[in-house]
């Protein structure tokens, strides 16, 4: 990059907020996916009005910015395929505002999750989206993502909790999107435009958030089962019996071991499936649940029940869930993971297609998820020189997917891994009009090019 432009930068940010060093190169070209390309310069602002100055220099010079959270996406989407600048937003990371009696939050985007989910916990309230990545991912990578999470079942995604946005755009012109209020019909809704759209059409530089009370109680309880044609008919029967547990989880018996291995909880080794279900509410809401739950599963043949009987328990179970992305990654293959969503009522259909799908193509596949949302992640392990054999099944799963009226990415998103599949779900004409979208907000195509769409709109 030419010196007198790294020069102005610098001017804008300050000398302690701009990185050129290799060192920073390196870890800044990834994300959790293997995919990588290193940035010219690393940039950190701490206000809108730098965010600003910083695109306003990059548009006029063609500078591409990809903007970048944590760097935990599982989708290529903070990975810098044109250099340019890694323009990182962790230290805009302030908790402005927490309103008690309106129950929301203003935030900047580079607040973590987990972090914000303790602080408004500590006064009694409630932020229910809670991507398995909470301890390290920020409040603003999850708005780009529309981050779903393990209470998504209950009380649905980041989308849901996302009042109104300020944003940057690629000229640097700031917007400012949405309301204060939960309801508003002015004009089209740039916020839910916004959401999801991993970077592509704006920077955001602070969320309103909506809060809810903290539920009084939780009960979880872990739940073993032969099959796991019989896992997903419980998850059928609960729903279908009017119980919404705040999480329905799914693992397999390939999950199970792997966990197993990492925290030694004797899962049992016979059994090819378990669920970890957690009801929250009222104390009397919540027992009344737990013990329908556990009558339901045995019901539909559970093998073991484990019902956490206090906190210390819960934090147990939860962590054999937490664990399993990690006990994956250290199997030491490459992992190709996807992040499917069908119908609730077509899990057990999409469950035998992959134990066909594994047994057809010699692969080994570990299957977890939401399995409440439908959403299930899907793990193909491949030695790397088999890495071709892998994407090849995930054309066939995806087209199988689809079949089953279900969706690619139900939350990580399209980014870059998964851009050349996009046309498979989205049809000709939405396909243009997004296009056209990015080139309204994005003329010169600055804002984390390569991304969503295949090659550059
Ligand atoms: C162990 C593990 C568990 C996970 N579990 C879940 C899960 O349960 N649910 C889930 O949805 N995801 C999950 N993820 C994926 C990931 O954590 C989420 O996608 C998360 O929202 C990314 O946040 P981040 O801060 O790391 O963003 P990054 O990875 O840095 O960025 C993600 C995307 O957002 C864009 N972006 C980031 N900040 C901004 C901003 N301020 N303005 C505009 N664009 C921006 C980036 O350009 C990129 O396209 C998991 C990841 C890991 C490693």
């Amino acid at each position: 990059m030419d010196k007198k432009i790294v020069r102005r930068f610098e001017e804008i940010v300050g000398p302690e907020d701009l990185d050129t060093s290799p060192e920073g190169a390196i870890t800044h070209a990834y994300d959790a996916t293997r995919l990588q390309h290193r940035p010219e310069l690393i940039l950190y602002p701490r206000s809108t009005e730098e965010v600003s100055q910083i695109l306003t220099l990059c548009s006029r010079h063609a500078i591409p910015v990809c903007p970048r959270g944590a760097g935990s996406g599982f989708a290529g989407g903070s990975v810098p395929i044109r250099g340019g600048v890694a323009l990182v937003m962790t230290r805009m990371n302030t908790i402005l505002q927490i309103h008690t009696e309106d129950l929301l939050a203003v935030v900047q985007p580079g607040v973590v999750n987990g972090a914000f989910q303790e602080r408004v916990e500590e006064l009694g309230l409630f932020y229910p989206p809670d991507p398995g990545s909470m301890a390290f991912s920020t409040l603003g990578g999850n708005v780009a993502t529309g981050a779903g999470g393990l209470r998504s079942l209950k009380y649905g995604t980041t989308r849901d909790y996302v009042l109104g946005l300020e944003a940057v755009l690629a000229d640097g012109r700031v917007i400012r999107t949405g309301v204060r209020t939960l309801k508003s019909v002015v004009g089209y809704d740039l916020t839910r435009l916004l959401i999801g759209s991993e970077g592509t059409l704006a920077v955001i530089t602070e969320m309103t958030l909506k809060l809810i009370p903290k539920p009084l109680m939780q009960r979880a309880a872990l739940v073993t089962f032969r099959t796991p044609a019989d896992a997903a008919r419980t998850v059928s029967r609960i729903i279908a019996s009017r119980i919404i547990p705040s999480t329905l989880e799914f693992m397999d018996s390939a999950c199970m071991a792997a966990v197993d291995e990492h925290l030694h909880l004797g899962l049992a080794a016979r059994d090819q499936a378990c669920l970890l279900i957690e009801v929250d509410g009222s104390p009397e809401e919540t027992e009344r649940e737990i013990e329908k739950v556990e009558a339901l599963c045995r019901t539909c043949g559970a093998e073991q029940t484990l019902v956490a009987q206090n906190r210390k328990e819960r934090e147990g179970l939860w962590q054999a869930r937490r664990t399993i992305s990690q006990a994956i990654n250290r199997m030491g293959l490459q992992k190709v993971n996807e992040d499917i969503a069908v119908p609730r009522s077509r899990i057990p259909e999409i469950l035998e297609f992959l134990s066909r799908l594994a047994e057809t193509r010699n692969l080994r596949i570990l299957t977890f998820g939401h399995a409440g949302d439908g959403n299930l992640h899907v793990n193909i392990l491949v030695p790397p020189e088999n890495i071709s054999k892998a994407h090849d099944a995930v054309k066939e799963l995806f087209q199988e997917v689809l079949r089953l009226d279900g969706t690619l990415s139900a939350e990580h998103g399209i980014g870059l891994a998964k851009s050349p599949y996009l046309t498979m779900e989205v049809a000709p004409g939405s396909l243009e009009l997004m296009r056209q979208i990015k080139k309204i907000f994005d003329p010169e195509g600055i804002l984390n090019p390569g991304k969503i769409f295949a090659e550059t709109p």
